[in-house]
């Protein structure tokens, strides 16, 4: 299979703009992690602009913007924000912007939902802490996991309190062109993409990375759910796209070849359940003991979480295919084996 093809030659420095279609704008934003950018995009409407995502909540993000919006953009004010979905990169900064520049915030209902329950979240460690004794952390592994997660849960600013819905399938005007919304479930619950069938032009926020796969979890709020069926159902949907789509991705770089990522991403499940399946036997084993050898790497704190959690979706897929079972011991762990 012929290799993905960046869309251009050049990309932004961290908090600089590039066009990337007619009126179109990409803007580079830091992040403070192994994965150290997000990527935002501008949309230009005749009368002001509309950003899709915001980077995280902070001082990073804001002097960025305020720069951005104050200088190359200045000519035309802020008028909306869109929000893909609840991560912190995605949302964390909406809540300054929406209030700053006094401009409405549009996002899916439910995840607005999550992003509030994040804010709730970040100072109780109760709950994680009993999901993660029901995978089989023990507590030296638990504590740098809960004190790294906790640090992600305060890169949230306060959410306004006001929003527009966005739905499955809504047409948004923006400028002068139509943009198509997809909401779909498995990264997030209801992570939105938009689509502009004039541009040929696909913004996929984590729905579609070019050369990492997106983190597909289980999470304490919802310990039984099977987000990688949902995940796989909306990799499906985004087929229907033309497989010459410009992809302007959350992360890395715009690229050609969406129907190859897809059919690699899926691959890439494939495998991992393969491999999953290998490790499990008739004896049952908790989601930690499968997770190591899963990855055969060191993982810790939020990289631990993350693997924990996505090692858990992959053994919910196994067991809706009928090839593991699963069952709760006397303390409390979740336990998987072979069917
Ligand atoms: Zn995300």
């Amino acid at each position: 299979m012929s290799p993905l093809v960046d869309a251009f030659e050049f990309s932004p420095e961290k908090g600089a703009l590039q066009q990337v279609a007619e009126g179109i704008w990409w803007l580079k934003m830091p992040l403070p992690f192994d994965l150290d950018h997000i990527n935002l995009y501008l949309l230009e409407e005749h009368d002001g602009w509309v950003i899709v995502d915001t980077g995280l909540g902070g001082k990073v993000s804001r002097d960025i913007w305020q720069r951005v919006l104050a200088e190359p953009l200045a000519s035309k004010p802020l008028k909306r924000v869109i929000v893909t979905h609840y991560h912190p990169d995605h949302i964390g900064s909406a809540g300054w912007l929406c209030q700053h520049y006094q401009v409405p915030l549009f996002i899916s209902q439910k995840e607005y939902d999550c992003a509030a329950l994040q804010l709730v979240q970040a100072d109780d460690t109760a709950l994680l802490l009993q999901f993660l004794a029901s995978l089989g952390v023990d507590q030296n592994d638990a504590l740098p996991i809960i004190k790294a997660s906790g640090a992600v849960l305060h890169m949230y600013d306060p959410l306004p309190e006001n929003y527009h819905t966005l739905h499955h399938d809504q047409t948004l005007e923006i400028g002068s062109r139509q943009w198509r919304v997809q909401l779909a479930d498995g990264h997030s619950p209801a992570h939105a993409t938009l689509y502009c069938a004039e541009l040929n032009l696909l913004i996929s926020g984590d729905q579609v990375l070019p050369r990492i796969s997106s983190n597909v979890s289980v999470n304490m709020n919802t310990p039984d759910a099977n987000p990688l069926a949902c995940w796989l159902k909306g990799l499906q949907s985004l087929q229907s796209l033309p497989e010459d789509t410009l992809v302007l991705p959350a992360h890395d770089a715009p690229f050609y070849g969406l129907h190859r990522r897809l059919a690699g991403l899926q691959r890439s499940h494939d495998e991992l359940l393969e491999k999953l399946l290998g490790l499990c036997t008739d004896e049952y084993q908790t989601v930690n003991a499968l997770t190591h050898p899963l990855y055969k790497r060191k993982l810790q704190g939020f990289n631990l979480l993350l693997a924990l959690g996505e090692c858990q979706a992959h053994l919910h897929y196994l067991q809706s295919q009928g090839k593991v079972s699963s069952q709760q011991n006397d303390q409390g762990q979740q336990l998987y084996r072979l069917k």
